[in-house]
């Protein structure tokens, strides 16, 4: 952290990323405040900072909790609206995420992957494919290990993939990957950034820093992330499911290419869904640019048959196979996950209100026979599912209920997926969670 350039710095939250930053900056010589809502005092981490010399508020926001602070490292699910970043915005104090300290211990080996939907799959495709060509590589950020954690043990022959949210890109300043990837930008997580415009601009900002020997790779389908592109001053590094392109990845009907390079036939692919094409053509660009080879790459496709709770293949219970797309939380997700079936479907769906209505999945509801609804959304999208003119509407009290109640309307030769469609906070703890529960409930049927 030698370059990083403040002293007095505040941590916004205590969670994973904020206790990894304070201890980061702490061994780095920074004077560290630790403010924390929910942490009790006589938490053990807030003794073991203490013990290594940060100053700890919990139980309460004051506001002079910034007095002599430079800067403020967030906790990404923070809101702007938090009346300590408000104040620290008034006081003109620059407000980061940890993804910032990472990228001074990390620097010039980071490549950084972003989008509204794919980021986990096409991380952990990118990740595997560099591994499988004997390439050294380290996985973090949203994916779920803390980057600056990660990016402090880094060997100097070690690159850092980085899955970013667009939380963990609004708090960057300097934050330059070499590789930056943006998958594609949908209406998301607008209750945390109120406009559509706003929310562009933090996917935006992945691309913010870079010079003209880093590469940005961008979906040239996606008429948002194309515009984002127009500004880029990387080397600009295309993929298209539609059309052939010179400079980037493509397909035709039967085969992948890497600008004129074939590099697999697409039947040889284990991955289910042409969203999920979307997502290898965008790994395998990243990959080679960061010096995977062909077979590597080959081998990775031929064997991943998807990350967990995303589309995954479960099992076959007589005749029925079962699909866990729990991380589904959002309408356009789903609507992916029943566009990769033209089999009579099942689908498990429901859970956090977030005010949306569903019709937007109406045209995807073509091959689904029955609906079984639960958690808060369920009377919302029974009432979708009879504008689609779906008969067989069942309602459960859960993910559990709701297979066995689909297994019970099922006939051999059906899909049953879930896919809620919806966050699964008001009945379980985590989108993990309500996976786990339906991956069980399939397994009892047994
Ligand atoms: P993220 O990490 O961005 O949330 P994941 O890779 O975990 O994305 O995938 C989550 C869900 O999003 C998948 O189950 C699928 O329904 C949908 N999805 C994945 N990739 C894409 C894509 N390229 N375009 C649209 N939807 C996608």
């Amino acid at each position: 952290l030698s370059e990083f350039p403040y002293t007095d710095v505040l941590v916004l939250g205590l969670a994973k990323s904020g206790t990894a930053a304070t201890s980061i900056l702490l061994e780095n010589g920074c004077r560290v405040r630790v403010n924390d809502l929910k942490t009790k005092e006589n938490d053990p981490i807030v003794k073991e900072l203490n013990r290594l010399g940060a100053d700890i508020i919990v139980g309460s926001h004051p506001l002079n909790v910034l007095d002599g602070i430079e800067v403020v490292i967030k906790n990404p699910g923070i809101p702007y609206s938090n009346s300590i970043l408000q104040e620290a915005i008034k006081r003109n104090i620059p407000i980061l995420t940890e993804i910032e300290l990472a990228s001074y211990l990390a620097t010039d080996r980071m490549i950084g992957i972003t989008g509204s939907n794919g980021k986990t799959t096409t991380t952990t495709l990118v990740t595997n494919m560099l591994l499988n060509s004997k390439q050294k590589v380290k996985v973090a950020g949203n994916i779920g290990t803390v980057a600056s954690e990660v990016a402090r043990d880094l060997q100097e022959d070690e690159q850092l993939v980085l899955e970013l949210s667009s939380f963990q890109l609004l708090g960057i300043d300097t934050f330059r990957p070499k590789i930056a990837v943006l998958l594609n930008i949908f209406e998301a997580h607008l209750d945390y950034h109120l406009t559509m415009k706003n929310y562009i601009q933090a996917k935006a900002n992945i691309i913010k820093n870079q010079g003209a020997s880093d590469y940005f790779i961008y979906n040239a389908d996606d008429p948002v992330v194309s515009q984002i592109a127009e500004q880029a001053c990387a080397i600009k590094v295309p993929f298209s499911l539609k059309k052939r392109l010179t400079n980037g990845a493509w397909i035709d009907e039967s085969t992948v290419y890497y600008k004129t390079k074939k590099i697999i036939e697409r039947e040889e692919i284990a991955l289910v869904g042409s969203h999920n094409m979307a997502n290898i053509l965008a790994a395998i660009s990243t990959a080679i640019i960061a010096g995977a080879t062909i077979d590597g790459i080959k081998e990775v496709l031929r064997t991943f048959t998807g990350v967990k709770h995303r589309l995954q293949y479960v099992t076959e219970v007589n005749g029925r196979t079962f699909y866990n797309d729990s991380k589904a939380t959002n309408v356009l997700a789903t609507e992916k996950a029943l566009a990769s079936f033209t089999k009579p479907t099942i689908l498990l769906a429901g859970g956090l209100d977030r005010g949306n209505d569903f019709f937007d999945l109406i045209p995807y509801l073509k091959a689904v026979k029955a609906l079984v609804l639960f958690g808060e959304t369920k009377e919302k999208i029974a009432h979708i599912g009879k504008k689609a003119g779906i008969k067989n509407i069942q309602f459960a009290k859960n993910v559990e209920d709701a297979t066995e109640i689909a297994y019970n309307i099922s006939d051999v030769g059906d899909v049953i997926l879930l896919s809620p469609a919806c966050a699964s906070w008001d009945q379980y703890k985590t989108f993990e969670q309500r996976g786990d529960m339906f991956i069980q409930a399939v397994h009892r049927l047994k």
